[in-house]
């Protein structure tokens, strides 16, 4: 009878852990996706697109699968419809990921192995773990009948870490099938206390940087290196490259970086406490100085306060006895939204003045085109905060983790987001999954990984906001 029962209790319990792994299709869906190895270049997201097709398909999704002129390289859009009594709701995540330095990882980096309570691979956080979430909340929308009164659309897209048939790209060619009234990317970050599983703070971006880059180039003499001159174009661009590398021009707070860093003021420990609320406050001048120095030795806390400077290539010299008679540096510069350009590059020219530079836009178009572009961006507002999409993600984020503050962010690099932000539609970003820190240092590095139990997590949040969104209603 004991031995009957016993029995029965481990029929129970095995089928309790079958029923577990069931519930948590996202981290099986991550797990294949991560085998498709689409290293950018040359991405191969058409290997996706065909994975996935099936898939929707058979829960009724209208799906496209978008050739770009690059052979293999593909975008996959599956539409499920509603009642056309609202616009759709457009979810996004990028297909490709960044090359790996295979012999730096533990794991098998296109192996999707499960070690730890881990998903291990490329893209696991960045954006493959995205693409598995948003994709098994809308398949999940499709298996539960749920009556929808907006399309909702999710779109799996090519070229976002690289190359020239991105968004942009299938924003310009194929608009009507991305059009919708607000959109879901990667972007803020819901980040869990050091050593706990309790959520700290869920980030929502609202607005990306943006990328300006110059030519720095400084002109001297071309002659035989046996007889240098002091008009040295080698020497001058190294001059040039030293003064802007003690240049700063500090910090700028718009109003999403200030709330951003209020919340952290407010989940934070001692001293980073005192660090963060001195720097919003920014009364003190010499306590926000000291702020700012201890807070910036976080690079990424450091881009959010200003925008940086970095140089990431030389052009200079073609052989050993000749003294080149120019130098260049391409310089990378990551702007806050709202930097007026024109004055922002008048102060790199200031600060490297020398009669042997020249500063100018790295551009393809005329330097004034390219200065009014870089302007119209600039002048992009943060997609606003008072949406239906935004409130639910931010109420759905609290239901989850009722111990965290939720907050909006400034997304520190680009995304694929402008091509709707351009066309005035709202972008919202996250990356779906609780992590830590050490989780955060892999992104782009090695041994990238997700919880297995985030994936669950975020699947119910997604799955609840488009739920409330999409949803007919009661
Ligand atoms: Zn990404």
């Amino acid at each position: 009878m004991r031995t009957i029962k016993y029995l029965a209790l481990i029929a129970l319990s095995l089928t309790a852990a079958h029923a577990q792994a069931q519930t948590n299709p996202a981290a099986e869906l991550l797990r294949e996706i991560i085998r498709i190895d689409t290293s950018n270049p040359p991405g191969n997201e058409g290997a996706v697109a065909e994975f996935l097709r099936p898939r929707f398909e058979a829960l009724g999704f209208e799906v496209s699968v978008i050739e770009t002129p690059a052979a293999g390289k593909a975008h996959f859009i599956a539409r499920l419809r509603g009642d056309g009594s609202k616009r759709p709701i457009l979810l996004a995540a990028h297909a490709d990921v960044v090359g790996v330095e295979r012999d730096l990882w533990t794991e098998e980096p296109f192996g999707g192995d499960i070690v730890d309570g881990y998903v291990y691979g490329r893209g696991a956080i960045d954006f493959k773990g995205g693409l598995a979430v948003f994709a098994e909340a809308v398949m999940r929308l499709a298996r539960n009948d749920v009556p929808l009164a907006r399309d909702v659309i999710f779109l799996a897209e090519a070229d976002e870490e690289g190359g020239a048939y991105g968004t942009g790209w299938l924003a310009r060619n194929h608009w009507p099938l991305i059009d919708a009234e607000f959109s879901l990317n990667e972007g803020g970050w819901i980040i869990k206390r050091r050593n706990s599983d309790d959520v700290r703070y869920v980030s929502i971006s609202t607005a990306d940087k943006f990328m300006l880059s110059l030519r720095i180039t400084a002109s001297g003499h071309s002659i035989h290196s046996s007889m240098p001159r002091p008009d040295n174009a080698i020497f001058a661009l190294a001059r040039a490259l030293s003064k802007l590398s003690e240049y700063d021009g500090g910090v700028q707070l718009i109003p999403i970086t200030r709330q951003f860093f209020e919340t952290l003021a407010l989940t934070a420990e001692e001293p980073e406490k005192t660090w963060f609320e001195d720097l919003v406050a920014g009364t003190d001048a010499a306590r926000a100085a000291q702020a700012d120095r201890q807070i910036g030795v976080d690079p990424l806390l450091r881009a959010f306060t200003r925008n940086t400077i970095a140089p990431v290539i030389l052009e200079a010299g073609f052989r050993i006895n000749v003294i080149p008679g120019t130098a260049s540096a391409l310089v990378n510069f990551r702007l806050i939204p709202g930097t007026d350009v024109a004055a922002f590059i008048e102060e790199i020219r200031r600060v490297t003045a020398d009669p042997a530079i020249s500063v100018e836009i790295l551009t393809n178009d005329s330097q004034e085109a390219a200065l009014a572009s870089l302007q119209e961006r600039s002048r992009q507002l943060p997609s606003p905060e008072d949406t239906e999409l935004y409130q639910a993600l931010a109420a759905s984020a609290r239901e989850q983790y009722p111990e965290a503050l939720v907050t909006s962010y400034l997304f520190q690099a680009g995304t694929d987001a402008g091509a709707w932000r351009n066309r005035g539609v709202p972008v919202y970003g996250i990356y779906p999954y609780p992590i830590d820190q050490d989780d955060l240092s892999r992104m782009h590095g090695n041994d990238e990984r997700v919880p297995v139990q985030s994936l669950a997590e975020g699947t119910e949040m997604i799955y609840r906001v488009l739920v409330d969104v999409a949803g007919r209603g009661p």
